[in-house]
């Protein structure tokens, strides 16, 4: 098999994979803040991850899956500033923060089984964490890497000589912009939050006791300590969209080598592209989305969507509009009318030109998980001619375990039976089970004599019109 070779952001190329225990790989995955509905470009990072981690199973390894919903502490400026997010959705909405939270996040989720994500092995919240999250900063206190400013325990970066790696930060830049714009409570620019405290006369709808005062934690805190309660430390892989780089994803590996003393904390980072409109950013801030529900409204398929996703390389940036995810549409359907037409068939031919070709998809998937070309050895197999349609329908199969667009020809239900026949081949099924040939052979007899054929192979029986 050729190796896996994945582009990890830390060293800017792609490197062959490797895992930390033989045949396991631990992920972890940002997941969203969940203070408003989630768009289409928040769905790019899970449907990245799920081809990572398909990818992964059909190389056989076993794969721990861990994603993260921030339900509090993400303020409305990344570096610290502005309020936060799940209290400022509750003072417009009237409703509150856990209520949004709860909303939310049933709502993303439903999302992710509709574009066919595997569930994670573990979901866990950032509230449901907090005396982690408080051991974490109590760690790094006592390591020397914290300081307090009026309403804050800020990590301090100066004390972190690799501080900014993953993304390349010019720290002395930053320093000074810094003396141009003054920032008197942090000590250096890059500095961020452990906690913020509660400053004496407010009181927020989520808010902790701890050893500093009230207050929660800051956002980037909760992915190094749910990770590491979920995944160890190091583990495999991280994944993220592309804006997490120079902030959060700099953050979690400062505090997480900080207080695990571990370097790299994480092997492979990996990070998805943005999904833009022509106009602009997609983005919840920005107030520009467009959602898995508002395309299901104009009738499209969720798995169009994946469809149209997978069809651009994960790091690609890439444009949305209602041409692309129509294209993507009508491509998606063609490939499904081809699934069913060689489902009802029995043609078989050319076993001995299988291989190449799933020989290079799964090259393309190996090359950093380039679906798109992957997708181009998935047209040129149904195009060819040297292939049957019990071929074409194993390869498909074959392929959907990496690409989970419904590409199973097996799972095809079939809409034009009757009960009776149903019923029937359901029996003759359970008969063949059983090893009782005679009654297998009586059904299909029964069932040829009323027009339907049926054929046995490797995959399963398959019905078709005599
Ligand atoms: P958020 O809910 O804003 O915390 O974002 C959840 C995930 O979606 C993060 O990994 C973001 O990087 C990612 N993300 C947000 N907007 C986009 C977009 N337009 N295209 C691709 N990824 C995005
Ligand atoms: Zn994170």
């Amino acid at each position: 098999m050729t190796e896996l070779r994945l582009y990890n952001t830390l060293m800017r190329e792609k490197r062959t994979f490797e895992s930390i225990e033989p045949k396991r790989v631990r992920i972890y995955t940002c997941g969203p803040t969940v203070y408003s509905r989630s768009h289409l470009g928040n769905m790019r990072p899970y449907v990245f991850a799920d081809l990572l981690r398909r990818t992964l199973l059909s190389r056989g390894y076993e794969v721990r899956h861990v994603i993260n919903v921030t339900d509090v502490g993400h303020l409305a400026g990344d570096t610290d500033d502005g309020e936060d997010k799940m209290e400022l959705a509750a003072r417009t909405t009237g409703l509150s923060a856990w209520d949004i939270a709860e909303k939310w996040t049933a709502v993303f989720k439903a999302d992710l089984v509709k574009l066919n994500v595997l569930e994670p092995h573990v979901w866990c919240k950032a509230t449901d964490h907090i005396p982690d999250q408080i051991a974490l900063i109590q760690t790094l206190e006592e390591k020397g890497f914290t300081y307090r400013s009026a309403d804050t325990i800020y990590f301090d970066t100066s004390k972190d000589p690799n501080y900014g790696e993953l993304a390349r930060l010019n720290l002395d830049a930053q320093q000074t912009q810094e003396r141009i714009e003054g920032a008197a409570h942090k000590r250096n620019p890059a500095d961020f939050a452990l906690w913020k405290l509660t400053p004496g006369e407010v009181r927020r709808q989520m808010e902790w006791e701890s050893p500093w005062g009230v207050g929660f934690p800051g956002w980037h805190l909760e992915c190094s300590a749910m990770s590491s309660r979920y995944l160890g430390v190091p583990f495999d892989i991280h994944t993220g969209g592309i804006d997490h780089v120079p902030i959060h994803h700099t953050n979690e590996i400062a505090q997480s080598e900080a207080a695990f003393g571990v370097r790299p904390w994480v092997n492979t980072w990996m990070h998805n592209g943005w999904l833009m409109f022509e106009s602009g950013k997609m983005a919840k801030s920005a107030g520009t989305t467009v959602t898995l529900e508002d395309i299901e409204a104009d009738g499209i398929e969720p798995l169009s969507m994946r469809y149209l996703l997978l069809n651009a390389h994960y790091r690609q940036q890439m444009n949305y509009s209602g041409d692309a995810i129509s294209g993507a549409q009508s491509a998606h359907r063609r490939l499904l009318r081809h699934v069913e037409e060689y489902a009802r068939s029995d043609e078989s031919e050319g076993a001995e030109h299988v291989e190449p070709y799933r020989r290079r998809f799964a090259d393309a998937i190996a090359d950093d998980l380039n679906s798109p070309q992957a997708l181009a050895v998935v047209w040129e197999m149904v195009r060819a001619t040297e292939l049957g349609a019990v071929e074409k329908s194993g390869l498909l199969a074959e392929f959907d375990r990496v690409l989970a667009l419904g590409l199973d020809g097996a799972k095809i239900e079939a809409p034009d039976l009757d009960e009776d026949v149903k019923r029937l081949i359901a029996e003759r099924e359970q008969a063949r089970a059983d090893r009782d040939f005679a009654r297998a052979d009586e059904i299909r007899d029964e069932l040829l004599a009323d027009g339907i054929v049926l054929e046995d192979n490797p995959s399963g029986t398959r019905w078709r019109r005599a």
